[in-house]
């Protein structure tokens, strides 16, 4: 057998219920049936966390501490286990493992910005919850590597090795429950993989910028607006606040034009160009400055990363209806 085929093997998947699950119980087995792997966090009653202290945004999503002494690592497959917790204390809201553990990743995306980015950049059909506070945790396959929890610009956040979310029936500080959206819950639909956009990868791993090893020729300004041109030769003449934004508006615009890493370099380190000035100026905090500065000009630059919304919604349009008005 592969790699492949177990990880496969090992893969939470749909399965058939005869009715939908109603009680805590109900949705434990459920959940555990799939190959998720759950821990009892605090419940929600009157508003207030069940921890009896104030938890502000935390209030029904932290571990139950003498369940659960080490948090998502105690998470368990094991139905005794967990119908030992249950017979411990009644009441609490469900916590699924999220990472290597359940296989899953789930994005995380809050607030009326963070789900229209989610519906411009678009999602597969798969499970997908609303949680109490409106916005949506969308579950995707995990990839067999070890993967972070890592902010998702625009959208929010990615739960995956180590972290965890809250699931249905759970309740809320809001009052609502977390909900499965209609057809898209475990016993509906199948997990579908992560669409690109989804950080997989360390954003370290992939968007470190260090001194290129090979030495490119000074690149021809001429592929610049003239604009661009006299910025990058003579550097920051009060068009822009700061020479930082200067140095990252020019690499932005390089990038934009078609200049490689090495070629940026070049340009921003060349003693000719005025561009060059800070970095120059740094010593040798000026490679750290620089490649800090080229790192974030490439995810600007980079298509597909600051895209701008034009095409209309993947998903369909009742779901998209029903966050709105959640959200509104
Ligand atoms: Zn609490």
């Amino acid at each position: 057998m592969t790699r492949k085929d177990l990880i496969s093997m090992l893969e939470p998947r749909k399965v058939y219920l005869r009715r939908p699950p109603e009680t805590t119980l109900d949705y434990v087995l459920a959940y555990l049936r799939v190959g998720l792997s759950l821990l009892p966090a605090h419940g929600v009653t009157n508003s207030r966390c069940t921890c009896g202290e104030d938890c502000g945004k935390d209030a029904g999503k932290h571990p139950l501490a003498n369940l659960v002494p080490s948090g998502v690592k105690n998470a368990t497959t094991d139905e005794a286990t967990i119908r030992r917790w249950l017979a411990r204390r009644s009441h609490w809201n469900i916590a699924v493992a999220c990472g290597s553990m359940s296989g899953i990743v789930v994005v995380d995306a809050d607030g009326e910005a963070g789900l229209a980015e989610l519906e411009c950049r678009g999602y597969p059909m798969t499970w997908t919850v609303q949680s109490g506070s409106g916005g949506l945790h969308v579950y995707l396959k995990h990839p067999g590597h070890p993967v972070g929890n890592w902010k998702i610009p625009g959208i929010g956040e990615l739960r995956a090795d180590g972290g965890y979310v809250i699931a249905p029936p759970s309740r809320h500080r809001s009052g609502d429950r977390y909900e499965w959206l209609p057809g898209l819950s475990p016993w509906e639909v199948d997990l579908a993989p992560a669409p690109d956009w989804v950080p997989l990868e360390s954003p370290q791993e992939t968007q470190r910028v260090s001194r290129p090893t090979s030495v490119a020729l000074a690149p021809k300004l001429s592929r610049l607006s003239k604009r661009m041109q006299d910025l990058v030769r003579y550097g920051n003449r009060g068009e822009y606040e700061s020479r930082s934004e200067a140095d990252m508006a020019a690499c932005v615009a390089m990038f934009g034009a078609g200049y490689s890493v090495a070629e940026v370099w070049t340009a921003m380190t060349d003693p000719t160009n005025g561009i060059s000035q800070k970095y120059r100026e740094k010593g040798r905090q000026g490679e750290r400055y620089l490649g800090l500065t080229i790192s974030k000009a490439w995810v600007v630059a980079k298509p597909g990363r600051a895209r701008v919304c034009v095409k209309p919604p993947k998903s369909d349009p009742a779901r998209r209806q029903k966050v709105m008005i959640r959200v509104g």
